[in-house]
């Protein structure tokens, strides 16, 4: 058995291409070492919570249960809507936590993944958080104190700009290749200005990112382990969070956050 754990978010790192490693707390799987091999994942049907270990039968919020769900700063509403963060105000689930990881500097960026693409970050999560939407390209446009003010930039530049991946086309590697993210990144700063966002704006450059990939899929289908708790196929690639199979199955590493699985290689 190569790893016999709980699945969470894959760690990477920004080598060309992307070395992808699957930890947990006593083992570590380098995921790259698998493509071109048969790969066996099963799950055996428990689903640990990622914050207190609890025994679920459902997750929140990728990889919680309903009561970390609820109490811990990590799935606050804000990590998805940023705009509504009011750490900056003193009020926070948690403000040690707030402290470290919303008022600290923050950036806005325009990323290709399928096409363009507008996102925010915490300063410690590039080019992290691009590996994991499966961006090919990325340029940061903009800095600011807290996650709260990146919100509101993020909101000012969706009225121009889509905020959404389309999984499939990035899996299958179907990207708008016309797109320049220089231009990209004049209009948007451009658009901020209007917006009296001057102060924030940042140059940058163009940040490209190959992932470890031997044939893309023309089709992809999504596997859900509580529906299909074994798969076995030749492993292609990874790109984001997608371990991705002959055949076009992929599966979503960090939907399955928690699941207990037995990975081995199959000769
Ligand atoms: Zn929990």
């Amino acid at each position: 058995m190569l790893f016999s754990g709980n699945l969470i978010k894959l760690n990477s790192q920004y080598l060309v291409p992307v070395k992808y490693i699957l930890k947990s707390s006593n083992q570590s799987l380098i995921i790259n070492d698998l493509i071109g091999q048969r790969v066996k994942i099963s799950f055996n049907g428990t689903i640990n919570c990622i914050h207190c270990a609890r025994k679920m039968r459902k997750s929140y919020g990728q990889g919680y249960c309903f009561s970390c769900f609820q109490t811990v700063p990590q799935a606050s509403p804000s990590i998805v809507r940023p705009e509504l963060d009011q750490s900056h105000l003193g009020i926070s689930r948690d403000m040690e936590w707030a402290k470290k990881n919303s008022l600290v500097d923050h950036y806005v960026y325009l990323a290709i993944s399928s096409s363009l693409k507008v996102g925010i970050t915490r300063y410690t999560q590039i080019p992290t958080r691009w590996i994991d939407q499966g961006a090919s390209k990325a340029i940061r446009i903009a800095k600011v104190p807290y996650r709260q003010i990146s919100g509101l930039l993020e909101v000012e530049l969706k009225k121009n700009f889509a905020d959404k991946t389309n999984w499939r086309k990035m899996l299958s590697n179907n990207i708008d290749n016309g797109i320049n993210l220089l231009d990209e990144r004049d209009k948007a700063h451009k658009l901020l200005k209007k917006a009296n966002f001057s102060d924030y704006l940042i140059d940058d450059q163009v940040t490209e990112i190959t992932y470890p990939i031997l044939n893309y899929p023309e089709k992809v289908s999504s596997v859900n382990l509580d529906k299909t708790p074994e798969i076995e196929a030749r492993l292609e690639g990874v790109k984001g969070q997608y371990l991705i199979f002959e055949g076009g199955q992929v599966l979503n590493i960090r939907k399955h956050n928690g699941y207990y699985v037995d990975i081995s290689v199959v000769k």
